[in-house]
């Protein structure tokens, strides 16, 4: 069974580019994984290098402070919140909860890469409903269910092709699952969105007792090599995965770095208004090159350049890294992360020099 396990395939880290290619890590830029380009927030690095002091202590393993604050900040209360070592670890827990040997996930085509993932380590079958205009085919997803489904993963806005759903669609959707199915709104790239949905809603009035949501400190609060992310759903589901997780998931530096993130407000803000200029200025550039692309409402874009494993090689010779997509079944394209505003025009530079549009 392990040998058929699909394989996570990250963003090329830095130094290993700069290894392969002799180059000066210094001058290669990384938009490869939808990682914030102004770095954590400054209230964040200090919580953490005090924290450091006390790294010879188990960090607290239910996370008291965080999920005080998480519960305030988001109007629930702290038993619907569990933790995660990344959003992707509340993932794995859930497969772990519900999904075996005999039971179903339902997914869309170009969904998330962790979702098939966990869905094989479990040993479950993956139902791939295909896309329409590369998003999430709401209905027929509704209509893949069947009385071996166990959850139905939705990523809003998804990832690797930066599509979301209408909120009146999606919570018509989340009303309609039925109740033996988990429903997972994964919102990794929520604090990006304009007009974003309003899901913690069902769970704070306990409408949907089979709803999780999830979201990260990985994305736009910069912190995703601290590994922190987290589930918002009913007690009773909450209380089943905190039986399931290691007694110290989430570290005490990430705890302490996630408690200040959430103050810096402003951090977040600056970061949202560099990604919209960055998407502008992409879509712009992208157009005027003739290149394909799908409208995005996260941090990144998904563009269509012909030979994407080979545009990726040739950029990141360049000391540029992107993202091939073929593992996700888009051969002809990359996926590159908004950075700074001069990370965007050297992308689209070298991108431009790799295919032969001009000067570069
Ligand atoms: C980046 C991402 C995550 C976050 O993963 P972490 O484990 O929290 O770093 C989750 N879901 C999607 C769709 C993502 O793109």
């Amino acid at each position: 069974m392990l040998e058929q396990l699909p394989v996570y395939q990250p963003g090329r880290p830095i130094e290993e580019v700069a290894r392969q290619f002799g180059l000066d890590p210094a001058g290669i830029i990384k938009l490869a994984s939808n990682e914030n380009p102004l770095g954590p927030s400054r209230l964040a690095l200090r919580a953490a290098r005090a924290a450091l002091r006390d790294m010879h202590l188990y960090p607290d393993g239910n996370a008291y402070y965080l999920k005080q604050k998480l519960a305030a900040h988001l109007r629930v209360r702290p038993e619907n919140i569990i933790l995660g070592n990344g959003s992707n670890e509340v993932l794995e827990l859930i497969g772990h909860a519900v999904l075996g040997p005999g039971a179903e996930a339902v997914v869309s085509q170009y969904c998330f890469a962790v979702y098939p993932i966990v869905t094989h380590l479990f040993g479950a079958r993956l139902v791939e409903v295909p896309a329409r205009n590369y998003g999430h085919d709401l209905d027929a997803m509704l209509g893949a269910v069947g009385p071996a489904t166990r959850v139905i993963f939705v990523a809003n806005p998804n990832n690797p092709t930066g599509t979301r759903v209408p909120n009146v669609e999606l919570l018509r959707f989340v009303n309609s699952v039925p109740a033996h199915v988990l429903v997972v709104i994964d919102e990794a790239y929520y604090e990006y969105m304009e007009d974003p949905p309003d899901l913690i809603e069902l769970v704070r009035s306990g409408a949907r007792p089979n709803l999780v949501v999830t979201r990260t400190f990985s994305k736009i609060y910069g912190l995703a090599g601290l590994r922190l992310g987290y589930g918002i759903a009913h007690e009773s589901i909450v209380s089943a995965l905190e039986k399931i997780r290691q007694p110290f998931n989430t570290n005490a530096v990430a705890q302490a770095a996630a408690l200040a993130a959430l103050d810096d407000t402003a951090h977040v803000r600056r970061t949202r208004a560099l990604n919209r200029r960055g998407l502008r200025y992409f879509a712009r550039e992208l157009k005027r090159l003739g290149l394909e692309f799908v409208p995005s409402e996260a941090n990144f874009i998904l563009v269509r350049v012909g030979d994407g494993r080979g545009v990726f090689e040739r950029m990141q010779q360049q000391g540029v890294i992107v993202r091939p997509m073929g593992g996700y079944g888009l051969p002809d394209w990359v996926r590159i992360t908004t950075g700074t505003h001069a990370q965007n025009v050297r992308c689209i530079d070298v991108l431009k020099s790799v295919l032969g549009l001009g000067a570069g």
